[in-house]
């Protein structure tokens, strides 16, 4: 099922909808639309010797050869999901201790590799510990299909979405009947950097190829927007400082991480008035997630907040992100494609106007979604809260 899925939503797939699209009278095309991840970006960067920005605008440039008629950033999407996973934490840090309070530590849940494993393998454990804040991939798709295209007067299943993503397990999590409404997926096709580039070597050609086309701005959001953060998704960081603020008038300003029992395990904590206040981590790769998982099995979890991500170093490091050029070993193209995310322009505070009109305007609904405990013997059973 999951190979299927995966065909349903391949680089010749996309082709085949532009093709058929493009063949349509103007009045019954969708409107394609495509949204970018940073990491992605990054990756597809450094694979053609671009800065990250330039890479994006020639993307934008590509997509829109190929009949994209609008190029997104997800960064507002990925504002929007921060600004709720600590409204959560918040809200778990403020009823801790209550009899019906959702339990602590809070696990970050942007990475579908991590929700499949946590479903697939310790769902009664690890579940009620999962965010139930949509992924940036996915609160790109509510944004999309729901409030921009309201904003344009067009029908959700009007409008065919595609998103370049890092690795194929957002593929899988585009499919999830919990993202789907009764006209359509909110992310109809996701592609790589992978199949980005095999799209580019059909055609003989490089990215900077393709005109340098600006991206176009989703609700008046800055055209790109990466937060302060780790190469994975930042999502610690923002949480520590905004609960710290929120709960304890104390900013620690960047937060400085130190390696706990590997370079994969990262920790930071909170201190005010003499005492810790928050310990937040940065867990990346299986082995962590392993290690982790025997902590909230004896209850022995020093955390308040976990940003989990299924690969090593996290989605800079996606299984489907551009291969390194010749020149460059593994170990280098990484570290290239850490600083070319680093180097993408904008911050959250540039996008506070255009989160806070999203938030007001979007239901929670949209952004927020729940999880199955799947067991081999009798299918899924949905979690309630
Ligand atoms: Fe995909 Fe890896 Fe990022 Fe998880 S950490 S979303 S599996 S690229």
């Amino acid at each position: 099922a999951e190979t299927v899925l995966i065909e349903q939503q391949s680089e010749q797939q996309l082709l085949r909808v532009l093709r058929e699209n493009a063949a349509l009278p103007e009045p019954e095309r969708r409107t394609v639309v495509a949204s970018l991840a940073p990491a992605a970006v990054a990756s597809l960067a450094a694979a053609h010797g671009l800065e990250a920005a330039a890479a994006a605008r020639h993307l934008s440039g590509y997509l829109r050869q190929l009949g994209v008629q609008f190029v997104f950033d997800v960064g507002l999407a990925r504002a929007l999901s921060l600004a709720e996973a600590e409204d959560e934490l918040v809200e778990r840090l403020t009823r801790r201790g209550e009899p019906d309070a959702a339990p602590l530590p809070l696990l970050a849940s942007a990475c579908p590799g991590f929700i499949c494993y946590a479903e697939k393998t310790h769902g009664k454990l690890l579940l009620p510990h999962i965010s139930r804040v949509r992924s940036p991939q996915q609160v790109a798709g509510s944004l999309l299909k729901r409030r921009w295209a309201q904003q344009r007067g067009t029908a959700p299943d009007r409008i065919y979405h595609v998103a370049l993503m890092p690795c194929f397990d957002k593929k899988l999590e585009a499919a999830r009947d919990d993202f789907r409404a009764a006209d359509g997926q909110d992310v109809d096709c996701v592609i790589t950097p992978i199949e980005l580039e095999r799209l580019l070597e059909a055609e003989g050609a490089q990215l900077a190829d393709a005109a340098a086309v600006p991206l176009d701005r989703l609700l008046e959001a800055p055209e790109l927007l990466v937060h302060a953060g780790s190469g994975s998704g930042g999502y610690a960081e923002h949480v520590l400082r905004a609960a710290g603020r929120r709960l304890f008038g104390a900013d620690p300003g960047p937060v400085q991480f130190t390696p706990g029992r590997n370079p994969d395990l990262l920790e930071a904590e909170l201190a005010a008035d003499g005492e810790v206040k928050l310990r937040v981590a940065i867990a990346n790769g299986f082995r962590n997630i392993q290690n982790l998982v025997q902590k909230l099995k004896r209850r022995r979890c020093p955390y308040d907040y976990v940003e989990v991500m299924a690969c090593p170093s996290g989605c800079v490091n996606g299984g489907a992100q551009s291969r390194p050029p010749a020149e460059l070993d593994a170990r280098a193209h990484l570290a290239e494609v850490r600083r070319l995310y680093a180097a993408l322009p904008g911050d959250e505070n540039d996008a506070s106007d255009a989160v806070r009109r999203a938030r007001e305007t979007v239901s929670k609904e949209l952004l927020h979604t729940e999880y199955h405990v799947i067991e081999s013997d009798t299918g899924a059973l949905n979690i309630k809260w």
